[in-house]
């Protein structure tokens, strides 16, 4: 994958999450609920990914 469809699918899953995040308290106090689990694994192993590419 070109690094900048790898950073725009990272900003995608970020907005998605934080979006989720906004807007439900169960994920808020870090118990995520069933819809939200998914979109923060998602956003977290696409974190995970690039900060790998990136981070030195
Ligand atoms: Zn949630």
């Amino acid at each position: 994958m070109a690094d900048d469809q790898q950073f725009i699918a990272y900003m995608q899953a970020f907005e998605k999450s934080t979006e989720h995040l906004g807007s439900c308290p169960a994920c808020q106090k870090g118990d995520p609920c069933r819809i939200g689990e998914p979109i923060h694994a998602d956003f977290e192993a696409k974190q995970d990914a690039w900060t790998k590419k990136v981070g030195r």
